[in-house]
């Protein structure tokens, strides 16, 4: 399986799920290598992010299909993406993509996606993971969260403690882009930081302000990225703590 996304730790989730699920899986950093990765072998399917440097999935997607053309193969496709973004899903399918899942990624809506296209796979004898609904905004819930992880405690903290490396170190480098004025490693920063951010709040503060920095400085706005910096910094502040708290609460026996 190809797994294309550019975001390290959205990446290391993946990839822990698929590889938990017995699939082999190749990675690709943005949509340039999707496509080139895709044409030197043959994959059961791409998991597909939308939002990627150099190529966009999107874009990707189309290049795919456009080499596919004549031969006969069509790759399945599921695209990656956040939900908020509306219209993703009408576009993904326009481009020629399979399938859609939404960001924060859970485990069952991944695997229901992958099923539909692929047939039940996995190891046999994998029981079906019962879970609950995607969580609502709200405060951090341990017990939604995990079970986003497919109950998998060794999944979600390993993405916890790579989410606490990353983060200040995301955020120093945003507001290092923004001293220098630098709107598109800003954008960039800013980017992965909504990834990182997602995965544990899609709905809260700390992702929203995040793509609001990411939005303005894209459009160049540095003042306006500037704007909502200190909300950003305070909002990840706030989250790292409550993943913190649960990152604790998980070693508890
Ligand atoms: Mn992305």
């Amino acid at each position: 399986m190809l797994v294309a996304e550019d975001n390290p730790t959205n990446q290391k989730l993946v990839v822990l799920l698929l590889e938990q699920q017995g699939y082999q899986v190749v990675l690709a950093a943005n949509g340039e290598e999707a496509v080139a990765r895709s044409a030197e072998q043959p994959f059961d399917l791409i998991l597909m992010d939308v939002q990627m440097p150099r190529l966009s999935g999107i874009e990707a997607t189309v290049a795919i299909r456009e080499r596919e053309r004549g031969t006969g193969v069509h790759v399945p496709i599921v695209a990656l993406t956040a939900h908020a973004m509306s219209g993703d899903r009408e576009r993904c399918l326009a481009a020629g993509m399979d399938g859609y899942v939404a960001k924060p990624l859970r485990s069952n809506e991944l695997f229901a996606a992958i099923d539909a296209l692929l047939g039940p796979a996995g190891s046999p004898g994998t029981p079906a993971t019962p879970e609950a609904a995607a969580p609502e905004a709200g405060p951090l819930d341990a017990a939604s969260l995990l079970a986003g992880f497919g109950g998998n405690r060794t999944l979600l903290g390993e993405v916890i403690d790579m989410f606490l490396a990353d983060t200040p170190r995301l955020l120093s480098e945003a507001r290092g882009a923004l001293e220098r004025g630098d709107a598109a490693a800003l954008a960039a920063s800013a980017h992965a930081l909504k990834g990182s951010l997602g995965l544990f709040a899609q709905t809260g503060g700390a992702y929203e302000a995040a793509r609001s920095v990411e939005l303005a400085a894209r459009a160049g706005d540095l003042l306006g990225s500037a704007g909502r910096f200190p909300e950003l910094e305070e909002a990840a502040r706030q989250l790292s703590e409550e993943v913190q708290a649960i990152r604790r609460s998980l070693q508890e026996p």
